[in-house]
This record gives C-alpha cells, structure tokens and sequence, in this order.
C-alpha cells in the first residue's frame, strides 16, 4: 500500500513537472511573437509631487495580454524575457512606444516627465547607449523628459563597467534612477560614485511605514540618505492616507501609488488627468 502510493505521489509530481515545464516552453514560444502579434502595451502610472500638488510625470509600465492565457503580470513573464534574451526587443519597444506617447502628450499640450524599466540584461548590450540616442533622437523627446529606473541588481556587478555606461547615458542628458532601492544588497559606498539622481523607495517599506516603527525608520534612513547624496527620493506603493502623512512629515515629496491612481492605458491616462490633478492639490493641502 505504501509502495504504491509513492509511486502515485511521484507520477503525480512528475506530471505537475510536465505541465509546469511544457507551461514555460509555451509560454516561451509566445512571449518571442508577442511584439509581432501585437499583444504588448504600455501603462502609465502618475508620479504625483504631493508638496506642489501637482501631476508631474508618468511610469511605463508593460502589459502582455496572452491570446488565451489574458493579461499576464509582468512579475510572471519579464524574468521569463530576462532568461532568453527577449527583454531587449520588449525593452526597446517599451521605450519606443512610451516616448512617443509622451511626445503626443506633449503635443496634447501635457508634459509629463517618462520613466522608463531597464533591465539588468538590456544593461549588459554593448550598444545600449546609442540605441537610446537614437530612440530619442528619431522621437523627438527631450532627453531631460526621459528617466530611466535601474535596479540595485545593475549596480553589484560588473561595477566599473556600470559606472561608465551609467555616466554615458548621463551625458545625453537622461535622468537615472535607483528603483526598488533598500531591497538589494549593493553597498553603500558603492552608491556615492555611482552618478543617481533618484532614490526610488522600495513599496515593501512603504507598506508599512504608517504603522510599523522598524519600516518607518528604514523609510526616513533612505530619505536622509537620498538628502545627503544630493539625490531626489521618491516613494512607490502608497496606498494609504497614514503613509502619505508619514512621508509628508518626513518631507518626501514625490510619490506614487494606487492611492492616487493605478497604471492605465494612455487614453484613460489623460481622461483620468484632471481628477488625478484635484487628487494631488488635495494631498498638498491638508485639512488636518
Ligand atoms: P517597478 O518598476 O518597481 O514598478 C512598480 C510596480 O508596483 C508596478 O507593478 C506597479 O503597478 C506597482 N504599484 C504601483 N503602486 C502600487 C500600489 O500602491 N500598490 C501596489 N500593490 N502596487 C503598486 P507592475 O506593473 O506589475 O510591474 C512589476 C515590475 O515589473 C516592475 O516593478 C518592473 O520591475 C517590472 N517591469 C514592468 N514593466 C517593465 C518594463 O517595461 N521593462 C522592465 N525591464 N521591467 C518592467
Ligand atoms: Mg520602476
Ligand atoms: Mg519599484
Ligand atoms: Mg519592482
């Protein structure tokens, strides 16, 4: 009896392996037609200046909406892009697409400052740098409009290498951010030579800082830190009113977060704009 339940549990595991490995070869397979089959889109989510009240820029956001499978989090499938090479193509069509839409902004008579993901493996091509230029250049965006958001990952390896590339991208005149930043582990003298504008805090500690003492602190230690290093800070993930209390005393004026608005197609971006606008005056002018 026991014999033969052992064998049931490993057929049982075996076949969860299968379907979970033939799961990613599809998965694989449909992720290399998804820019040919049309199946990626950008989503923007507002960046929101809660001291000036104002709306002052955007996040792009990938969306893959899988013909069966629907929408298909990023989380699930950029690792997936990473692993085999993908992310390059998806990456460059990201920028591309979010440039021009923040060139139809502009156009629209709304400019918004564009932060763009860039990934470890997009980071590592030789050409990385004239392939933005020549992205932004055939678009027409203003350099200084464009952002691009790096994780800590990016900077623990390879360092001298990094900092060239990082200080070459700088010299088009694009604003570097550190996205996720508390939740790698690169050290922090590593940090002042590193040419960052933006410390962008990790949500996990956001989540928390409204209530719980040990993130609050981790939350003003980068805040300080970010003031120190002459960097901008920006908070992600607020979706509380006792969160955004705690980064207003704390004097972090740049923040985003579903407690303002989600990421969004560029249509309902601008649709949603001026109640997103009433949003961010409100926040900057308290009534407690
Ligand atoms: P990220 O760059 O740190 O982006 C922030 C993520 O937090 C987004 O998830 C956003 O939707 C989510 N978020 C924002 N505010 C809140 C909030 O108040 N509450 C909660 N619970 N979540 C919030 P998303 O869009 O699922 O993206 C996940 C990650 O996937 C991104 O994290 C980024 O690392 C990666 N990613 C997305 N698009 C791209 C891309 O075009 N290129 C690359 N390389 N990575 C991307
Ligand atoms: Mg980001
Ligand atoms: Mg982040
Ligand atoms: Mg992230």
């Amino acid at each position: 009896e026991a014999k033969r339940r052992s064998r049931n549990t490993i057929s049982f595991f075996t076949s969860e392996m299968t379907r979970t490995m033939m799961r990613r070869l599809e998965m694989e397979s449909d992720l290399r037609r998804a820019i040919e089959h049309d199946e990626l889109e950008v989503h923007y989510q507002p960046k929101v200046d809660i001291l000036k009240g104002a709306i002052y820029g955007m996040e792009a956001l990938v969306r893959w909406f899988h013909p069966t499978r629907g929408m298909v989090p990023p989380d699930e499938f950029i690792p997936l892009a990473e692993e085999i090479g993908m992310i390059v193509p998806i990456g460059e069509w990201v920028l591309r697409t979010a440039c021009r839409d923040a060139m139809e902004l502009r156009r629209q008579g709304i400019p918004m400052q564009l932060s763009v993901n860039l990934s470890m493996r997009q980071f590592r091509e030789a050409d990385l740098v004239e392939r933005i230029a020549a992205t932004i250049s055939e678009i027409g965006l203003d350099p200084s409009f464009l952002e691009l958001e790096l994780t800590e990952s990016i900077l623990m390896t390879e360092a001298a290498q990094s900092i060239a590339a990082l200080n070459e991208i700088k010299r088009l005149g694009v604003t570097l951010s550190i996205d996720d930043f508390g939740t790698g582990y690169s050290s922090l003298s590593y940090l002042t030579k590193l040419p960052i504008d933006i410390l962008k805090i990790d949500r996990s500690f956001i989540q928390h800082c409204g209530h719980d003492g040990n993130s609050a602190t981790v939350v003003s230690a980068i805040i300080n830190l970010a003031d120190q290093l002459g960097h901008s800070v920006v908070a992600e993930g607020v979706e509380t009113v006792a969160q955004l209390a705690f980064l207003r005393e704390r004097r972090c004026s740049r923040i985003q977060g579903y407690l303002v608005g989600k990421p969004v197609p560029l249509h309902t971006f601008v649709a949603q704009l001026d109640r997103w606008r009433k949003i961010a005056v409100a926040l900057a002018n308290p009534i407690i």
